[in-house]
């Protein structure tokens, strides 16, 4: 229940839900309530697919699924409920890329870049035609992304995207304001000058995430609320109340894990400062004997995609190079 009293109840993480969240809820029908669409997991049971975490990446990928798997038993099992992480407490920015295009730039040139940009574009309203069409009211409004500054220091961090934009012939995409500009739009006394980027929308992200359980439940996907995951393994029970994901992959000897490639690490060592460099990486899996696990190595300066490339040897594909690669990394295996 709600503390009226605590100012920051629902804001804090933890257990409080957020307010988007809290809002969606009270606004649902009964049949759509966990216990009722989406009950537990107890016992046994069957699919093709099993997904774990129902936020916007488990709840497209399962609707998306529908589609190009029609007939398929498609599951979701979600620890919380679904919105209960981050796609149910976000900012609710929808927001393109091109003020991302030097860095696109860097790594897949022009062409390349603008084409990525082009397609989150494309994703953003996607998401506006598709919440129309499913009858989700996740308050989607496409008015674009403003950036200003409130201070020197401020000005003109946005130059550099923005000549990118002029240069490659899309300077609709990201384009400066004038602070008479920015003050026709927003009226502060500390704001400065600014730029815009009218390819960006917002949502109210709860409402994307429930409506997004709410259409998959249609579409004949099983979703399981308050049901934790545990292991990943071939039927091997991991002890009363767990839930293991068992799989029918023909691995051979060894463990699904033995046969796997696993990549978790973030792009940013440091949160504070925005880091690109000493990035923490998470190499998990015996990549079918080719990996030597349960270590911690560090490599001299070099990019991320060296460790791809590398990987991707271990799959017998053999790509000369992938984005700013420079070659391969040494001493997976010893
Ligand atoms: C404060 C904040 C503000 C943000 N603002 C923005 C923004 O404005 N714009 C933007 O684009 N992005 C924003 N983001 C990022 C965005 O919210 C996330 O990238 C996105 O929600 C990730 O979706 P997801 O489905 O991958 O993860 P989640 O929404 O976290 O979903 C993962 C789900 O997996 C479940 N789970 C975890 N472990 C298990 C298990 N073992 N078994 C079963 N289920 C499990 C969790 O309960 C959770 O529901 C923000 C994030 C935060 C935290």
């Amino acid at each position: 229940m709600p503390d009226d009293c605590d100012p920051l109840d629902g804001v804090r993480p933890g257990g409080a839900r957020s307010f988007w969240l809290r809002e969606t809820l009270a606004g649902e029908l009964p049949e759509l309530a966990a216990d009722v669409a989406a009950p537990r997991l107890t016992g046994a049971a069957r699919a093709d697919i099993a997904i774990l975490g129902g936020g916007y990446t488990g709840l497209w990928t399962a609707l998306r699924l529908t589609e190009l798997v029609p007939g398929a038993r498609i599951v979701i099992l979600e620890a919380d409920i679904c919105g209960g992480g981050a796609s149910g407490r976000n900012g609710g920015f929808v927001t393109g890329w091109w003020d991302e295009l030097p860095a696109l730039i860097t790594r897949f040139g022009d062409r390349e870049a603008v084409r990525i940009a082009r397609a989150v574009d494309e994703a953003v309203e996607t998401i506006g035609t598709w919440s129309a069409a499913n009858g989700v009211d996740a308050a989607y409004r496409h008015q674009g992304f403003l950036q200003v500054s409130a201070a020197p220091a401020q000005d003109g961090v946005w130059t550099e995207a923005v000549e990118a934009c002029e240069r490659l012939g899309v300077a609709d995409r990201w384009h400066l304001l004038t602070s008479d500009e920015v003050g026709a739009r927003v009226r502060s006394p500390v704001f400065r000058e600014g730029a815009f980027m009218p390819g960006a929308a917002t949502v109210q992200p709860a409402a994307l995430a429930r409506g997004l359980r709410r259409v998959a439940l249609e579409r004949g996907v099983v979703v399981h609320e308050r049901t934790r995951a545990h292991g990943l393994g071939r039927g091997r029970a991991l002890g009363p109340g767990s839930v293991t994901i068992a799989t029918s992959s023909a691995d051979g000897d060894g463990t699904l894990l033995d046969h796997s490639m696993v990549v978790y690490g973030s792009a940013i060592a440091d949160g504070n400062k925005h880091t690109h460099e000493g990035l923490p990486v998470l190499l998990a899996g015996g990549g079918g004997g080719g990996l030597k696990t349960g270590r911690h190595v560090v490599y001299e300066k070099q990019p991320l995609t060296n460790l791809y490339l590398t990987l991707l040897d271990r799959m017998g594909v053999h790509p000369e190079t992938i984005g700013d690669s420079t070659g391969r990394i040494e001493h997976l295996d010893v």
